[in-house]
């Protein structure tokens, strides 16, 4: 039986020879922790995960695929071999591996829980995602914000899998545009209500849910919102809490249904409907979106390490056939098309898996309170995480696909699992073009807090001070020319449009004027994902020098990519702003 950490020798090598833990044990541990005999204690979990993860979940993965959601009588539910799963991971206390250990958890770093991750993604996305938004990222958001009685009232439960919750932001009319939801919460005889309709929610058919609600009348766009907890089963006096078999228990809000879809078909998306539904507030009213920001920050690293456990299934399957298929009296592999492909897709995992402990060890780092540069360096890196982690995922598995052949079509293989599991990653916890506009808003405003940055290094100080011999050194830093140069033609027409004020900061720019910015925002953000990848590759090569070669290949990779990316942003907008002013006359006509 195959475990999945100890079989992997990349995440091994992450483990023992690049993971920061003479930082991380202090912080989780406290300072006088011993950091050997901790280390030894966390390997041994993920052995002992990996062990449980590469046999029992990965083997009834592709039962999860084909059972999908039940729907029975009207009421949605896990399939069996999904709560068994469930089961297996909390018997383990693999559920609650990141709760404080005050309320039933482990109490481990976020660096660690990472790893888990990663394994239960390549094994089976349904259930990762499962675990991840119905188990830890509601326990995250209780201890957060919630007080003592939600603490305890929920948090053990969850630890031990015995109830599970979900997140509940998005709306049939707001997505994207989170600010735009209409379901609101009232305060009425001492009680809160909440009124409207929830879409696409993760595992919205369990216990209770935290809700995203409009709580100050009156309020607009992201103010005014608040977080709720409702529970599913209430008893008549509206008391929450009871068992949900029991006689006594009625439903506080409607699980209407689950959506069919092709991919994570084992994780019930729900629609749920609040018609006067009871619900305690979770944290300040009028706060809500600060407590969702920091949800949706931790779980967009959560989506691109999904990613990367997914892309790693995918290679590993690619790499194990290619070594067997032969055609042409050769195996695929010995095929000059097929090794580079192979290579590119070995390349694209470790990045990211370089990328990912980086982001982790930084989000141990700012839980624990750390300075501002630390802060920011999360800021910079987690929408890039989630971007490549999305983006080159699906490209992995297409490639994975390309290597099967026919087969790759085949159910009988899981590579096409894998396609379509890939598939959801760049569009929840914020779309692949919303990870964009962040990261380049972001950049955006460094560059104009900085412009004199792009006569050097760039905006981004990470980036700038990144230095490395050789010649996949000279690639990196061929790279960052070309991002540079192309931030420069694009601030220059900036400036040209809105006077140099602009670059001084005396005013914001307005959206006609960064328009061009946005238009590229998703070019800018690959380049920048691919620069970051090579970099962190880079220093990883410092201290494990087998991965020289690694480093060589993401290097070059990034050149090429930002000099393609330097081009067609040079090259102009293809008549796009024209075809928009087409659809601005055409909309303000059918208004007239
Ligand atoms: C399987 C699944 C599980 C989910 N789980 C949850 C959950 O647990 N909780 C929850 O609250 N939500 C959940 N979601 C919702 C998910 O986060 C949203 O689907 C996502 O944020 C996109 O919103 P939308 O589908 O309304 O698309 P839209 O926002 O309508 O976007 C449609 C397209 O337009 C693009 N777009 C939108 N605005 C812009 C812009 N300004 N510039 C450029 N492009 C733009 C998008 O990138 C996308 O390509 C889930 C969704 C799915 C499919």
């Amino acid at each position: 039986m195959p475990n999945y950490f100890l079989e992997n020798p990349d995440l091994v090598t992450t483990f023992d020879r690049v993971a920061r833990w003479d930082q991380i044990v202090p912080l989780s541990e406290g300072k006088d922790a011993d950091v050997p005999d901790t280390v030894s204690t966390w390997r041994e979990v993920l052995s002992v995960a990996g062990e449980y993860i590469g046999s029992e979940v990965a083997k009834r993965a592709r039962q999860v695929d084909e059972l999908g959601v039940i729907r029975e009588n009207g009421k949605v539910s896990l399939s069996e071999p999904l709560q068994a799963n469930i089961r297996g991971l909390a018997e383990l206390g693999l559920v609650g591996l990141s709760f404080p250990k005050e309320y039933g958890g482990s109490g481990l770093p976020f660096t660690v829980t990472a790893f888990v991750i990663e394994m239960l993604a390549r094994a089976c996305a349904s259930t990762m995602i499962q675990n991840g938004i119905a188990y830890t990222a509601p326990a995250a958001m209780i201890y957060r914000d919630g007080d003592d009685e939600q603490r305890e009232r929920y948090l053990p439960k969850l630890a031990r899998g015995e109830i599970s919750g979900a997140v509940a932001m998005t709306e049939p009319e707001a997505g994207s545009d989170v600010g735009n939801l209409s379901t609101t919460a009232t305060h009425r005889d001492g009680c809160w209500f909440l009124d409207g309709r929830k879409q696409f929610i993760s595992a919205g058919n369990g216990d209770f849910v935290i809700v995203l609600a409009r709580a100050i009348p009156g309020s607009k766009g992201l103010e005014g919102l608040g977080l709720f907890v409702a529970d599913r089963w209430i008893d008549d006096s509206g008391a929450p809490g009871p068992a949900r078999e029991s006689a006594a228990a009625r439903e506080n809000y409607q699980v209407e249904r689950a959506e069919h879809k092709f991919t994570i078909r084992g994780s019930p998306t729900c629609s749920l409907v609040f018609e006067g539904t009871r619900a305690v507030p979770l944290g300040k009213i009028g706060e809500g979106w600060r407590g969702i920001t920091r949800f949706m920050n931790e779980s967009r690293i959560g989506v691109g390490i999904q990613g990367l456990g997914i892309a790693q299934a995918a290679l590993a399957a690619a790499q194990d056939y290619a070594a067997r298929r032969v055609q042409m009296d050769r195996p695929i592999r010995e095929h000059p098309m097929i090794a580079e492909m192979l290579m590119e897709m070995e390349t694209t995992v470790a990045g990211l898996r370089a990328l990912v402990v980086e982001a982790a060890a930084l989000q141990d780092a700012v839980m624990h309170g750390a300075d501002e540069s630390t802060t920011w360096r999360l800021r910079e890196l987690t929408p890039l995480v989630k971007w490549y982690g999305s983006e080159e995922a699906v490209h992995t598995c297409r490639r994975a696909l390309q290597i099967f052949g026919g087969y790759g079509v085949v159910t009988e293989y899981d590579v096409e699992r894998h396609m379509r599991d890939a598939l959801i990653t760049p569009i929840y916890e914020g779309t692949s073009q919303i990870q964009s506009l962040m990261a380049v808003r972001d950049l955006m405003r460094s560059l104009l807090r900085k412009p004199q940055s792009l006569l050097s290094g760039g905006p981004s100080v990470t980036l700038a001070n990144a230095k490395f011999d050789g010649e996949a050194g000279r690639d990196l830093a061929a790279a960052r020319s070309s991002l540079v140069w192309t931030l420069r033609g694009l601030t220059t027409r900036l400036a040209r449009k809105g006077g140099v004020g602009l670059l001084r900061g005396r005013r914001q720019p307005s959206d006609e004027e960064i328009a061009p910015f946005m238009l590229n925002a998703e070019r800018i953000t690959e380049t920048l994902a691919h620069i970051h990848v090579a970099r962190a590759l880079g220093e990883q090569a410092k201290r494990v020098p087998e991965r020289t070669p690694l480093f060589a290949r993401a290097a070059r990779r990034a050149k090429l990519v930002a000099q393609r990316n330097a081009k067609e942003i040079g090259d102009g907008d293809g008549g796009v702003f024209a075809r928009i002013a087409e659809y601005e006359r055409d909309r303000s006509a059918a208004r007239t």
